[in-house]
């Protein structure tokens, strides 16, 4: 019903498909980095000459592969794939940046210290799209901090860093510029809560604007929308629109003997009789109190008496306990070329007047 989903249960399910995107998205990226990692490895075997590429390649080799069956796998595996893999990917990058601070292979001169500051930004971004947040905090923080600590304790004791001239400047920017990478990461993922929240509001707002509150069908304003679509699109394609209006025949008197409250459980059951016995062609509407309106696309007059005439049979036979029996009477029209929809309505209303005088639990088609 209407109002469950104005509960929380829309946050959940907003939390589910953004949790949906970051699976697909992780393993897209993890394939990359599996065939990247693989085709580096491939094309240039003396990569692993490197003494931390030699130990990182095949452990990051490992941990994706892990991750990726965990993906694909364990269906609440998430945390732990992108723990397992964006863990060891930020480990890899943060010992590339002890490498680069103290000057060791491969920054002993300044090839490589550009590409890798440049790169360097992308750590957090992973952290914070991939890792929960207060993880993603700590991670980057631990990273930030093994940027600083070194140029801290080259102030306090004198240690010494890069020698090379080239890599000092570039690190220097790195400490100041990467607070606001963090900062304005964090600000965004403090807004995702938010933006959550607006986006929820929107879809529980079309929700009140385009469902009846009681049975959950489309209502008034809803399906007059659904009406005028396909009454343009059949004047377009030169096709005909059937309507068929249906009423609840002595409703007050269910009101009256058995209450309000059973007189809306009827209109709810009678809804569900008339959605379930509807095809996908059809739209179904509540128009008014005890009224209901069905729209018809691409279809014959026939059809439409033929689906009406079921549909009466259906709610006549249903069991409405503790009402004894429910029926509905049915006025059913057929788009004219001079027709409104206005015009249109107005002549399935006449024929269901005629169904209500002529003894109520009938089918009548406008003429
Ligand atoms: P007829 O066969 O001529 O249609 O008789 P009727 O009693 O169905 O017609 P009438 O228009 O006199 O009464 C319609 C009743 O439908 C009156 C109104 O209280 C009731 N009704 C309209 N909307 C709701 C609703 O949401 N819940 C309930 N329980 N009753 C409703
Ligand atoms: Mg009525
Ligand atoms: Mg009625």
């Amino acid at each position: 019903m209407i109002t469950n989903s104005l509960s929380g249960e829309n946050v959940d399910s907003t939390c589910i498909e953004i949790r949906s995107f970051q699976i697909r998205l992780l393993k897209i990226i993890i394939g990359l980095a599996i065939a990247g990692i693989a085709l580096v490895w491939g094309s240039h075997a003396s990569i692993l000459d490197n003494c931390i590429n030699y130990i990182a390649y095949p452990s990051l080799m490992v941990l994706m592969l892990a991750s990726i069956v965990i993906l694909c796998f364990w269906q609440n595996g998430y945390n732990l794939a992108a723990s397992i893999s964006v863990g060891g990917f930020a480990v890899y990058y943060a010992i590339y940046l002890q490498a680069a601070i103290y000057g060791y292979e491969p920054f002993e001169n300044n090839d490589y210290i550009d590409v890798f500051a440049q790169c360097f930004p992308l750590v957090y971004i992973i952290i914070f799209i991939f890792l929960q947040r207060h993880q993603a905090i700590v991670a980057s923080i631990l990273i930030y901090t093994s940027l600083l600590l070194p140029f801290l304790l080259k102030f306090a004791f004198g240690l010494n860093l890069a020698s090379n001239d080239n890599i000092l400047p570039v690190l220097v920017q790195m400490v100041f510029s990467h607070p606001i990478y963090i900062a304005a990461l964090l600000w965004i993922s403090f807004m995702e809560k938010s933006l959550i929240r607006a986006r929820v509001q929107v879809d529980s707002l079309k929700i009140i604007a385009n469902f009846d509150y009681l049975t959950g069908i489309a209502n008034r304003r809803a399906i007059n929308e659904i009406l005028q679509q396909s009454f343009t699109k059949a004047k377009n394609i030169n096709t005909k629109v059937v309507v068929i209006l249906l009423d609840i025949d002595h409703f007050k008197q269910v009101n009256d003997k058995y209450g309000h409250q059973t007189g809306d459980r009827v209109l709810i059951e009678i809804s569900n009789v008339l959605k379930n016995g509807i095809s996908s062609k059809c739209s179904l509407g509540r128009w008014g109190g005890e009224e209901f309106l069905i729209v018809m696309n691409e279809v014959t007059l026939q059809d439409g008496v033929n689906l009406a005439d079921n549909l009466c049979r259906c709610i006549s036979q249903h069991s409405y306990l503790p009402v004894n029996r429910v029926t509905a009477s049915f006025g059913i029209a057929i788009s004219q070329s001079c027709d409104t929809i206005e015009s249109l309505t107005k002549r399935a209303d006449i024929a269901l007047y005629q169904a209500k005088i002529k003894g109520r639990d009938r089918v009548e088609v406008a003429v």
